[in-house]
């Protein structure tokens, strides 16, 4: 048995939550090779084969691979995935988008956003929106598997010595092009991978408000969230969204604020490691998940913990 994750990378670094489904593959009862395909990518391959628990780099380089297109890579994992009995990736926007493609090619059934390895064939995954969970027994010969990166921790990444295995590129996808990227820049972490988020709700009630968000984000080097009512509502952008819809995120400290605790929301955050909420409404939703709750109007609340916070800095 062994396992084949595909890697997920810009051509210069491996993206973090690669990190965490080497560490699920390596769950899966088999030696895991990673599959890297990209262009002018050899730094990555370096920094992979030193990952202890990879086994042997697989690497493809193209002119076509250099910008991710689910339509050029997964030509290749399918043929190379014929030595494999398990194919892995994150189920973010890179595996979902990536991984039904290859598995319908196999003609296999993905398991998607799985949560635990119980062993190499069964697997836990949340199902109605987080509020229960499914034990899927894969009787396929091969395994199409997307893990959830928050539920299992980010592989070691040096001390390892694998082998770095050139393979040959497939062809060019005729019929889709990589036109350009559009990325919103940000100084502040990443929503999904970052160790404080501060998120805001309807009780916002505009988008000028959520500067009292951000405030306090600079001062905890946290991340933006938002429910999808904020978002609904045009107070902040959607790349924002926390939820079932959203992105999942799982923080040291997720702090919520005019957010009544909808179970499609609490699906993007309840795993969070301390959640903080503070809403007026006591009977809320989002208090049963809470560690901390502050039954207060957050139009008092917000300065008063900037103003704490600033003490701190001072
Ligand atoms: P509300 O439910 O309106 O809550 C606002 C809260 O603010 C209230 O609890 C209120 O007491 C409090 N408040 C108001 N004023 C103040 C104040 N001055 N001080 C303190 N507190 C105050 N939602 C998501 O968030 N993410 C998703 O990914 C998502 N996906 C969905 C998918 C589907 C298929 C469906 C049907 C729904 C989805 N939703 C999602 C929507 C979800 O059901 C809720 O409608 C939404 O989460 C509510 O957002 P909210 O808590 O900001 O708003």
């Amino acid at each position: 048995m062994s396992v084949l994750l595909i890697a997920e990378h810009n051509n210069k670094e491996v993206r973090p939550f690669t990190l965490n489904a080497i560490t699920a593959a390596s769950q899966m009862d088999g030696d895991v090779h990673v599959i890297l395909i990209g262009n002018n990518c050899g730094d990555v391959a370096k920094s992979l084969s030193e990952m202890p628990a990879v086994k042997k780099v697989l690497h493809a380089e193209a002119a076509h691979y250099e910008n991710y297109l689910a339509e050029n890579f997964s030509p290749l994992v399918v043929k190379v995935s014929e030595n494999y009995s398990h194919i892995v990736s994150s189920a973010n926007t890179f595996g979902k988008n990536l991984m039904p493609r290859i598995a319908a090619n196999l003609d296999i059934s993905q398991v998607s956003d799985i949560t635990k390895v119980i062993s190499a064939d069964t697997f836990l995954r949340p199902i109605y929106a987080g509020n229960a969970f499914a034990t899927v027994k894969s009787t396929d010969v091969k395994k199409c598997i997307t893990i959830r990166p928050t539920s299992f921790e980010p592989c070691e990444t040096s001390g390892g010595s694998a082998p770095i295995e050139k393979i040959d590129a497939t062809e060019e996808f005729a019929l889709s092009k990589f036109i350009k990227r559009e990325e919103v820049k940000s100084d502040r972490p990443e929503l999904g991978t970052a160790r404080v988020v501060v998120s805001g709700g309807r009780g916002m009630q505009n988008g000028e408000n959520f500067k009292l968000i951000t405030d306090i984000a600079d001062k905890l080097n946290a991340a933006i969230g938002a429910s999808r009512a904020a978002v609904d509502a045009g107070y902040i952008s959607n790349e924002h969204q926390v939820g079932q819809t959203g992105k999942v995120v799982v923080p040291d400290l997720y702090i919520a604020v005019g957010i009544s605790g909808a179970i499609q929301h609490l699906a993007g955050m309840k795993e969070s490691k301390i959640i903080v909420a503070i809403n007026k409404d006591g009977e809320a939703p989002i208090f049963s998940v809470a560690d901390y709750g502050l039954e207060a109007d957050l139009f008092e609340a917000l300065p008063q913990f900037l103003e704490e916070l600033n003490k701190l800095n001072s």
